[in-house]
């Protein structure tokens, strides 16, 4: 049996240093906004070269506030994509604004920049590009636009932490991005967990008070806010794997390389590279006409396989009547063709040569 992430291998490296901490914090009993969230925000801002990082309740939720405190609201659109996880589009309807789904570059999965530019009308305010899988999006491009424009730019950075472009950090090239610590992401959390990160000082400042009841001396509440924050212990586990991240991330690389390489003559198309950017890999995804017969003979074998994602948002029960006679040629084709394949630090060579070997099986019967 392989499965999509190994969590427990991860988790007999680091078992010491974790345990050792969550003691102390127990014994402490400090357990809200502690010390362990203090140095983490100040890690993470110096890791992804940012003025400030606040630690949130959930990636959703770095999102959710990001919004509100870059002041999208109600009658406002946002531009980003359908091929993404559905909190993308939540966040947007949270305040009330309107997502508009554009369509994706279909080597990088991203969102197109020619797209976003289309898709501008007065009431576009924002725009919140997700580097999907791991991959940064087409952020040179991007910037531009929302400089011209004089749009907010939002990022989802859920799927890359440790990802960068152009030399720079995903998370440090808009306005504010959201990154999430949900268990299997790339930098994950014992449960859920998420950041903030900006370089304004504005913007930081709003996101403290909203994570903590609209409140910056307690119980003294300047704005409605809301109970998110990242926990304590949560803290000690990332902080954890903060110091590991550069190596893990390496790791999943040199994965998604090897399933590259030993594939490279079969009919499928395997995720695109390039120098500009460092793609992390939080999913390896390929396209393939015969996914079907694949996930089959992957599941017989009980190897992880899985659809990132089979329904695009456009065509989601929730929106399908907001969008309808909405076409996203590319978002449409990529999710009827798309399948990842198990992808963590700890999947050794010999596992991905048999995974390789399955497919072949398939391909070439
Ligand atoms: C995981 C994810 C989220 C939400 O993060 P949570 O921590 O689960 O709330 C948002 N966007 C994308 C692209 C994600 O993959």
């Amino acid at each position: 049996m392989i499965p999509m992430v190994n969590l427990k291998a991860q988790y007999a490296e680091i078992k010491n240093e974790v345990e050792r901490g969550l003691a102390e914090t127990i014994e402490k009993c400090a357990f809200i906004l502690g010390p362990n969230v203090q140095a983490f925000e100040k890690e993470t801002a110096e890791y992804l070269g940012v003025k400030h990082a606040i630690g949130v309740a959930s990636g959703t939720d770095a999102l959710h506030l990001a919004l509100i405190a870059e002041g999208i609201g109600a009658g406002d659109e946002v531009i980003t994509t359908a091929f993404t996880f559905i909190a993308t589009a939540e966040a947007i309807k949270y305040v009330g604004a309107t997502p508009v789904f554009v369509d994706i570059d279909p080597r990088t999965f991203n969102i197109s920049p020619e797209a976003i530019e289309k898709a501008i009308t007065s009431k576009t305010r924002a725009v919140m590009p997700v580097h999907l899988f791991g991959q940064p999006a087409e952020m040179t491009e991007i910037v531009q636009i929302c400089e011209q424009y004089s749009l907010k730019l939002i990022e989802d950075c859920c799927q890359s932490f440790g990802a960068s472009i152009n030399g720079k950090q995903t998370g440090a090239l808009g306005h504010a991005a959201g990154f999430s610590f949900f268990p299997s992401k790339n930098l994950g959390a014992f449960g859920d967990g998420g950041l903030v990160v900006t370089n304004s000082d504005e913007t930081a400042a709003k996101i403290r008070q909203l994570r903590n009841h609209g409140s910056d001396v307690r119980y003294y509440h300047d704005v409605i806010g809301y109970n998110s924050r990242l926990d304590e212990m949560q803290a000690v586990i990332l902080r954890a794997k903060l110091k590991r991240i550069d190596q893990y991330n390496q790791a999943r690389r040199h994965v998604a390389h090897l399933y590259s390489e030993l594939m490279a003559d079969l009919p499928l198309i395997s995720p695109y590279e390039d120098d500009l950017g460092e793609h992390v890999y939080h999913q390896y995804t390929l396209l393939c006409d015969r996914r079907d017969a694949i996930l089959k003979a992957l599941q017989d074998k009980q190897i992880g396989c899985a659809i990132y994602y089979p329904v695009p948002l456009h065509q989601q029960n929730v929106f399908k009547e907001e969008c309808a006679g909405l076409s996203l040629p590319v978002t449409e084709s990529v999710s009827a063709n798309c399948f990842s394949l198990p992808i963590c630090p700890f999947l050794e060579d010999d596992k991905v040569r048999e995974i390789v070997g399955v497919i072949r099986g398939v391909l070439t019967a």
